[in-house]
């Protein structure tokens, strides 16, 4: 047996100035890519000469342009054996990218795949819980598989589920259907942790459906909102073994997606989300309460470079500036973690640690953000690991101290997700009472160890008062929560 693998995976944020190349992809290309996805064991455990194409991760952003897309895309497509001597297709992707000139991407790359392979091979694609679907890709892919876990926890565990699928279909000679029914909803990803309520009563539906052997694959898929694009918000999908049993796999799609609309309104904040000035002084209120060593968190939300913003707003940097007396009733100092900005790195990289610099930091990217000019001392400089566990750094960083508290600048956009991206620039959290992150929830390694965690509803390109995001691409009428009169049954 023998299958094709291949993943161009980014998640788009249209709302940014970001505009990624490929340059920006954590790349591999052949041999090299059978190590970084999850369903190699499975395939060779069960005997499959795995051919390989290429592997693209990208943190999310802006569009990509379509020439770098196609060309991507076409790289891809070019290492699929030309004389078509294969069994089946795995794809991993992540279902909310886009790009301009050709909007959604996913479909883009599937018709070029089945452009060149036929309809006859099936293919198997693995998703994340945040695809914006275009249903588009139904026309070529057979079996789709979503992440169940947001924060993500089930990425192998979801590569796995669309390679197991593959290998049913390849076995058993199916080309199996997949549909799906859209959710008029477009909620902020920061309210849907599929551990709590109320996807908790949404998601093992979807897992229970499973259970019936023709319905190879049930999904629910919350969207990812901050991308005006056609194809937004939340979907269902099933996929069945036998197109022809395509009533059973829409019956289902249907009484999920009627569950999820039902329970609409219990999406909420899981932790307070504030003013950022309030934010600010509920997290100093809380620490000064707790006896904990841990710090408290404060999430920069609308500058959230896991969800595609910029990363170098000054907002709460000057929050910060302006709060020395608030500070001064805390034991230990705060932290402000990971604003993006190279110019002031690259100054900052020539002087010597203890050196003191004036700089001004923000708005590199972001034309909208404020700006700060400050007095700084260099504390440490080195480079900063990166967020999507590739074991590659983000570049270089420096920790500065600005008299009252301290902050990490740094050359590239990133995200401090887990105390080791804290430690690789000499930082141990807990030197800290609140630090600061460029972050919507946080994710598990530091919801673990937080002592508190709030969320401070700041400007940006990731922000989650999603009121302010101008759609042009849809009708924010016809969606919950913009539209809280919309009448939906599936
Ligand atoms: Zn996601």
């Amino acid at each position: 047996m023998k299958i094709v693998v291949g993943s161009i995976q980014q998640e788009v944020n249209t709302f940014s100035p970001i505009k990624p190349t490929k340059e920006d992809f954590f790349y591999l290309h052949g041999e090299d890519m059978i190590d970084q996805i999850a369903v190699t064991p499975l395939f060779r455990e069960n005997g499959v000469e795995i051919i390989p194409t290429v592997y693209g991760n990208a943190v999310p952003s802006g569009r990509m342009t379509a020439k770098d897309y196609d060309a991507f895309c076409r790289e891809l497509v070019d290492m699929i054996p030309d004389d078509n001597d294969f069994d089946g297709i795995w794809l991993y992707c992540h279902g909310a990218m886009d790009v301009d000139e050709i909007g959604s991407a996913e479909p883009y790359l599937l018709k070029m795949v089945r452009d060149k392979v036929g309809y006859d091979k099936p293919i198997a694609v693995a998703l994340d819980f945040h695809a914006n679907l275009d249903y588009k890709i139904f026309d070529y892919a057979n079996v789709i598989c979503g992440y169940r876990t947001a924060p993500h926890a089930d990425m192998p565990g979801t590569q796995i589920r669309a390679g197991e699928a593959l290998l049913r279909c390849i076995k058993e000679k199916l080309l199996p259907k997949t549909v799906a029914v859209r959710v008029p909803l477009i909620i902020s990803g920061d309210m849907c942790i599929t551990a709590n309520y109320p996807m908790n009563q949404i998601m093992p539906e979807a897992i229970k459906a499973e259970e019936n052997p023709e319905l190879m694959a049930v999904n629910v898929f919350h969207g990812q909102n901050w991308a005006d694009v056609p194809n937004a918000g939340a979907s269902v999908t099933a996929t069945v073994a036998h197109p022809e049993n395509v009533d059973l796999a829409l019956d289902t799609c249907k009484r999920i997606a009627n569950k999820y609309w039902s329970l609409r309104e219990e999406f909420k904040f899981m932790i307070q989300a504030l003013e950022p000035r309030t934010a600010v002084a509920e997290a100093v209120k809380s620490a000064n309460a707790k006896t904990s060593a841990a710090p408290v968190f404060i999430s920069d939300s609308g500058d959230n470079t896991t969800a595609g913003a910029a990363g170098d707003r000054a907002d709460m940097f000057n929050i910060f500036n302006e709060s020395k007396e608030l500070f001064e009733t805390m034991k230990k100092p705060a932290l402000l973690g990971g604003v993006c900005d190279k110019p002031t790195v690259d100054k900052l990289w020539e002087m010597n640690v203890g050196e003191t610099a004036t700089v001004t930091v923000g708005g590199t990217f972001d034309k909208n953000s404020p700006k700060i000019t400050i007095d700084v001392t260099v504390r440490h400089k080195s480079n900063i690991l990166n967020w999507d566990g590739d074991g590659a750094d983000a570049g270089r960083a420096v920790v500065v101290s600005c008299g009252h508290f301290d902050a990490i600048i740094t050359e590239n956009r990133c995200a401090l997700i887990s105390p080791e991206i804290f430690a690789s620039v000499g930082i141990d959290i807990n030197d800290y009472n609140i630090i600061c992150v460029k972050l919507g929830y946080l994710y598990p390694k530091l919801a673990e160890v937080a002592a508190d965690a709030i969320i401070a509803l700041t400007k940006g390109n990731s922000t989650v008062v999603l009121d302010t995001l101008e759609f042009t691409q849809l009708d924010k009428n016809n969606f919950y929560p913009f539209n809280k009169e919309l009448v939906f049954n599936a």
